[in-house]
């Protein structure tokens, strides 16, 4: 591996990897800006993980070509890439300690004195007591940070990370996501990430690429994907979307649907479907977007808000919010999260409400594709 100091954007162009007649990955194009953390986000079997491995070397594209920069390095191996990944695996070498872990690739390339870098980097992943521990005396979060300092020491240009939490529990999870961003902001060079969970991907990335199929379905900031997702997959995927089917009363501007007997407002830049009057379309909202009344208080709902009526199925209270599941004429099961409920306003299975939201938080999607 040689040092990089140039820089610049990874760009997949019309990449694509089929295996005999199976397709893996269809023609893919797809730019990394220089710097940034960059999630490949999808369920199992979606073609996250042989994205990354073309733009590591270690799959050749069945068609396509890889550019770093502007270097062409389709046709290079991986070792002369300037790249490098940290799998979820670690790979740490056991009989060494963390020291000559991530001493190895200066040994390698021949760099007698590594101390300064080595401490450098240790402290960088926060591990500069734990330099003579062996992997084996480390908790999993540990070895991790210890294969990310291995990878960072040989100044990639860019690191990639399969799935590199998948083997943690939750709440260390939660802890590395902080930590890996941490330590990219820090070192400022482009990170991209291989992730099926959702959460994940939002916490960590400055841009998200959903892939479902092989293909890349939605690319975006994670804000832009929770709030305007175009298609029912990322809809779903990226947490609860609560569609209901509805049908086009007015276009023109801003679109007024019938879903359940009632109205509602979808603004017409939210709306990705083709629409024409007495079309269907699919109208979403997120759970923590919609406010309960109950149906006796209906009447204090203030004017242009988009309601639907329901009657609670389930109510769960899990500490930061209240989770409710409400049957609706509107679409068969409603979800809404409320926050700082009083325990005595909490509504019970039975009563009678009316949701109600901001139409302006309402999307609405193509009624053609599929509900997962
Ligand atoms: P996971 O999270 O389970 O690793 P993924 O989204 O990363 O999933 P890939 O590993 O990229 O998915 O695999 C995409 C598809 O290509 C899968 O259906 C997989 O079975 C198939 N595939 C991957 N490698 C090969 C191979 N060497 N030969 C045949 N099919 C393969």
């Amino acid at each position: 591996m040689t040092e990089n100091t140039t820089g610049g954007d990874v760009r997949l162009a019309g990449i694509s990897k089929s295996y005999g007649s199976f397709t893996a990955v269809h023609p893919l194009d797809l730019t990394i800006p220089q710097g940034s953390f960059f999630a490949l986000l999808g369920a199992s079997g979606c073609g996250k993980t042989t994205t990354l491995r073309m733009i590591a070397g270690l799959e050749d594209p069945t068609t396509g070509t890889v550019f770093l920069g502007d270097r062409d390095v389709t046709d290079l191996p991986p070792y002369k890439r300037p790249v490098n990944t940290v799998f979820q695996s670690y790979a740490l070498f056991p009989h060494m300690d963390v020291f000559e872990n991530v001493a190895f690739g200066l040994r390698r390339r021949g760099i007698a004195s590594v101390k300064k870098q080595v401490d450098e980097m240790l402290e960088l992943v926060q591990l500069g007591d734990k330099a003579r521990h062996k992997p084996h005396q480390l908790s999993g979060g540990q070895q991790q940070r210890v294969a990310v300092a291995r990878a960072l020491i040989n100044h990639p240009q860019v690191l990639l990370l399969d799935e590199p939490l998948g083997a943690l529990d939750l709440k260390l999870r939660r802890q590395m996501q902080l930590e890996l961003k941490r330590i990219q902001t820090e070192v400022g060079i482009t990170f991209v990430h291989v992730t099926h969970d959702q959460e994940e991907a939002m916490t960590m990335a400055d841009q998200v690429a959903v892939m479902n199929g092989g293909r890349v379905e939605q690319l975006g900031d994670p804000a832009d994907l929770y709030e305007n997702p175009q298609t029912t997959f990322v809809a779903n995927f990226l947490g609860t979307s609560n569609l209901i089917e509805a049908e086009v009363a007015e276009t023109g501007g801003d679109l007024l649907v019938t879903a359940g007997g009632g109205k509602l407002k979808v603004p017409g830049e939210r709306c990705t479907a083709a629409v024409r009057v007495g079309g269907k379309v699919l109208v979403g909202v997120r759970p923590e977007k919609i406010s309960l009344a109950h149906a006796d208080d209906a009447g204090e709902i203030a004017d242009g808000r988009n309601r639907v009526t329901g009657r609670i199925a389930e109510s769960s209270f899990i500490g930061v919010s209240t989770q409710y599941v409400v049957n609706s004429p509107a679409g068969a099961e409603l979800h809404v999260y409320e926050q700082n409920i009083e325990r005595d306003t909490r509504l019970v299975p039975g009563a009678e409400v009316v949701l109600h939201w901001n139409p302006a938080h309402t999307f609405g999607l193509d009624a053609a594709q599929d509900i997962d």
